[in-house]
């Protein structure tokens, strides 16, 4: 893997280190395949390159475990899952979701016709806080269709706890896993292997199981499975007229192409990531990192917490990282509570925990191409810019 600065530059020549940097594997080596896909003359409508794809994240990412379906992008996957899940449900209205997470869950949910409930997040783990679940429960229990808990920024999730409660309560469950592939349950499993709760993927460029665009549905249950493929193909039967809700959720032959080239870079990717991430903790110990749930995190990018009270100086600490050539970011700040439209659209609880680490939230660069020396040089950038804010 290449460094980021590279040998011979000094620090005023440096140049910048972005945020993210997407990798996905190398159309120009592709250049055979490509031309298979021409010849067989099928371009997408689940050909036989999505077929490959599918068996090849099931054998190779998930212990040969259950079906996959590969959609166009996540959203589409989440779309599709949070209208069948919530079926069972009709009459109720909710999907609770943490509020500290991404614009396309509380979308999907309204596009399922569901009303967002942003629970609070835990103090470490920085999913969804167990207790402030129970006590939304307690009080929209009737009202609640189906929970979307987020595997935040990779970090594994208790997926009995949701099954316990899908039983208990008759809610359905989405897993919006989006950037969790890579990720290693407690029992060293990908995360979510078993699951009969749909899991969403993700594959899109700036998430570390790179493609272009591209999602995943992974299920345990093979006649779910087959149930979003008629939801993403219009609802059609075989008759291919619309038996049940749809859309146009189908994954291009070429970007299932380079999602099954991605997919023998998950191990290596993951791990260099790790490496990377541990090295950062050891450098910037004196700041709060999220607590990793399961026996690995996929990581897309290094997200810290300024010191308690730094929230007001974020914005002069992002710009003066700027000006030593490292992008940063605040993922994600605003929460999503926080957005216009989703203050408009959805319902809160109490998010205290949420909005204290949304204001102090700074997250740093992380690429397949950086190295140990590119994260020594951030670390020093963010301890001498702190000191200048301080
Ligand atoms: C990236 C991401 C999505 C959206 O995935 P797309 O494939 O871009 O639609 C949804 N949820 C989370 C948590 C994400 O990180």
């Amino acid at each position: 893997m290449r460094s980021g600065a590279p040998e011979g530059m000094g620090m005023t020549e440096r140049r910048t280190i972005p945020f993210l940097r997407p990798a996905p594997p190398e159309l120009s080596a592709l250049v055979d395949e490509l031309r298979a896909i021409e010849s067989c003359g099928r371009y997408s409508n689940f050909g036989p390159v999505n077929a490959r794809l599918e068996s090849a994240v099931v054998e190779e990412l998930l212990g040969g475990i259950g079906h996959c379906l590969a959609v166009a992008n996540a959203t589409l996957g989440l779309m599709l899952a949070l209208r069948r899940e919530a079926r069972p449900a009709q009459g109720r209205r909710f999907a609770l979701m943490a509020s500290f997470g991404f614009a396309a869950t509380p979308q999907a949910a309204l596009w399922a016709g569901l009303t967002p409930l942003f629970v609070d997040i835990d103090r470490q783990t920085w999913n969804i806080d167990a207790h402030a679940e129970d006590a939304l429960i307690e009080r929209y229990g009737e009202e609640i269709a189906c929970l979307v808990p987020t595997t935040t920024f990779g970090n594994a999730i208790d997926l009995d706890r949701y099954t316990m409660l899908a039983r208990r309560h008759g809610f359905g469950v989405v897993i919006d896993a989006a950037a969790a592939v890579g990720t290693h349950d407690e029992r060293g499993c990908t995360f979510g292997t078993g699951s009969e709760h749909p899991v969403i993927f993700s594959a899109h460029a700036t998430k570390p199981f790179s493609g272009h665009e591209g999602g995943l549905i992974y299920s345990a249950d093979q006649e779910r499975i087959e149930e979003f493929r008629t939801m993403a193909n219009f609802g059609f039967d075989q008759r291919r007229v619309s038996s049940q809700p749809g859309l146009n959720a189908k994954l291009s032959e070429v970007s299932a192409l380079v999602m099954l080239s991605s997919v023998a870079q998950v191990e290596p990717v993951t791990s260099h990531r790790s490496e990377l991430f541990w090295r950062y903790q050891q450098n910037l110990q004196s700041l709060a990192f999220q607590r990793s749930v399961g026996r690995r995190q996929s990581h897309q990018f290094v997200p810290v917490l300024l010191p308690e009270g730094w929230a007001d100086r974020r914005a002069a600490i992002l710009q003066l990282l700027a000006e030593r050539g490292v992008e940063a970011r605040t993922y994600h700040s605003p929460h999503l509570a926080e957005h216009p439209f989703f203050r408009e659209t959805g319902v809160a609880g109490d998010l205290s925990v949420t909005q204290d680490v949304a204001d102090r939230i700074v997250s740093l660069p992380l690429a397949n191409d950086l190295c140990a020396e590119d994260v020594d040089y951030i670390s020093e950038a963010l301890g001498a810019v702190m000191e200048q804010a301080a």
